[in-house]
């Protein structure tokens, strides 16, 4: 399969409409697998980003628009939304697979389903939610408590899984009548400009609801302290996140930081290493490791380290690298040569601190395309810069282990927090382990976020969660009437 067609665009989503730029500014897309240039765009100056927040603000404060719709009314336009998007759910799946190197297996199910799931999902819970509630008060005959959107959200999404995490913010500030100013990654710009196209042409949102304005980090810095902004929702790297909660600390502008992760897979003793490779394939390289929540360090029981580093070993070697578009292809390339360059000076670096590459550590003979092979770093300890900090790519270090105490302190012994796994055919065991681990989230067997459940970090890995009914409430601000 090839990307369908080169997409060249001059416009920007801004009020409803293709708006033409404040300047001639554009960003070229290559193909992660390919290299060839697959698209050219428009992207936003400082000037369109204060035309996209005045079209949201003023799109909030419209007295008959969608902040002030019904939330039943809201949820019938999020359940048409979704069903229109799940229409196009293999073009996005194609563009986001030749953007970032997304396996396109992987893409089909997550960039071509979680949003619509994500809009079907929040439309539901916000027509179940009665907007107000009647609290019998203490000191007064009873209070209202009104659930009102918190205002106009800037949503600045990375590249990694740029359609789910940018529907993660959009859906729930959506269902809860925020309006949106969405700021994509230069590296998968694409897809954003493709939704903007399917909002224009059917009009299930009122103009201004949401609105993109595609650039780099300079015009998300200007985003993030825009004065007309009363929310921020990131996901990206622990170091921007740390820079923009600055600024919304000063501001006092409340944000969701969705960061980074260096989190553990514990196998136990018992765990069938047979049975679990595919899902542990999954846990540990998903996204050819271009994933927040992967358990790039597995912890291994001392005695069954060889057994362990064997098996890892071969569960990457036979891993089918190539054209991220290609339905066979289980680890596709790197987003950028830049990301690719990151990644290839961690495999150095670990093994100038002494450990060793099992499998892996090249680019696979791939002269095209920012490919580097499934990579298993034996003879480690959690002290290594392969254990402490994100690769955030194809890299595996397996790390011994005493017992269950020291699996637990190792995975804790860690800057972030944010996921983590842990495999055992004995479910008691593994709930024991899962409440001992400091993080965010984590998985028994599998690890499989669902929308449902709050996703989110602790330590460096962010602060806030997304999905679940907690993703709503943080675009929601609560107002306490006081009724005599
Ligand atoms: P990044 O931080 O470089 O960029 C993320 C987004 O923020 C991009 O749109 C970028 O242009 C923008 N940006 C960067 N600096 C900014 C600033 N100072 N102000 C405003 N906007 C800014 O991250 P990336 O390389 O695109 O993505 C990879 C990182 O994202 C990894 O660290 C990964 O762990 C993290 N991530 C976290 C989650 C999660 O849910 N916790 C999910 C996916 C990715």
């Amino acid at each position: 399969m090839t990307v369908a067609e080169f997409i060249e665009r001059d416009t920007l989503f801004v009020g409803g409409r293709n708006t033409t730029p404040a300047t001639s500014a554009t960003i070229t897309v290559r193909s992660a697998s390919t290299e060839q240039t697959i698209g050219h765009v428009a992207a936003a100056a400082e000037a369109d980003v204060d035309a996209a927040v005045a079209a949201a603000r003023a799109a909030f404060c419209d007295p008959n628009g969608w902040a002030a719709w019904e939330p039943s009314r809201r949820a019938d336009a999020l359940t048409a939304l979704a069903s229109v998007i799940g229409g196009h759910g293999e073009e996005f799946t194609t563009l986001v697979s030749a953007q970032n190197g997304m396996p396109i297996s992987t893409a089909r199910q997550i960039e071509g389903g979680f949003p619509g799931a994500l809009l079907s999902y929040y439309g539901a819970l916000v027509r179940e939610q009665p907007p107000e509630e009647y609290r019998r008060g203490i000191f007064v005959d009873g209070v209202v408590i009104r659930r009102e959107p918190i205002g106009v959200v800037a949503a600045i999404v990375p590249w990694n899984y740029p359609q789910t995490l940018l529907f993660t913010k959009l859906a729930p500030a959506l269902a809860a009548g925020c309006s949106v100013v969405v700021k994509p990654s230069p590296e998968t710009v694409l897809d954003s400009f493709l939704l903007g196209d399917i909002l224009e042409q059917h009009e299930i949102l009122p103009p201004g609801v949401v609105n993109f304005v595609p650039g780099g980090r300079e015009i998300g810095a200007y985003l993030v302290k825009h004065p007309d902004i009363d929310k921020v929702a990131f996901t990206g790297s622990t170091a921007a996140g740390r820079s923009i909660g600055e600024v919304c600390g000063r501001l006092l502008r409340p944000v969701t930081l969705e960061l980074g992760g260096k989190s553990a897979a514990i196998l136990l003793d018992d765990a069938d290493l047979a049975a679990i490779t595919s899902d542990l394939f999954g846990a540990t390289m998903m996204n050819n490791g271009q994933s927040c929540f992967i358990s790039s360090r597995v912890l291994a029981p001392r005695r069954q380290y060889q057994k362990v580093v064997d098996a890892l070993t071969d569960m990457a070697s036979s891993a089918v690298v190539g054209d991220a578009l290609d339905d066979k292809t289980m680890i596709g390339p790197m987003v950028s040569e830049a990301h690719r360059e990151r990644v290839e000076s961690y495999i150095r670096k670990g093994e100038a601190e002494g450990a060793r590459v099992t499998t892996g550590g090249g680019r696979g003979g791939h002269d095209r395309g920012w490919f580097v092979e499934p990579t298993i770093f034996a003879d480690t300890n959690n002290q290594m810069s392969i254990a402490r900090e994100e690769i955030f790519g194809p890299v595996v270090t397996v790390i011994p282990y005493d017992d269950i105490n020291d699996a637990v302190a190792l995975a804790n012994d860690s800057e972030y927090g944010l996921a983590g796994t842990v495999w055992t055919r004995d479910k008691d065991r593994a709930l024991d382990i899962a409440r001992r681990v400091q993080t965010g989230t984590f998985g028994v067997n599998t690890y499989v976020p669902d929308p449902v459940a709050p996703f989110g970090g602790v330590k460096s890995s962010g602060i806030g969660r997304e999905l679940g009914p907690e993703g709503l409430a943080s675009y929601q601000q609560p107002k306490s009437i006081y009724v005599p």
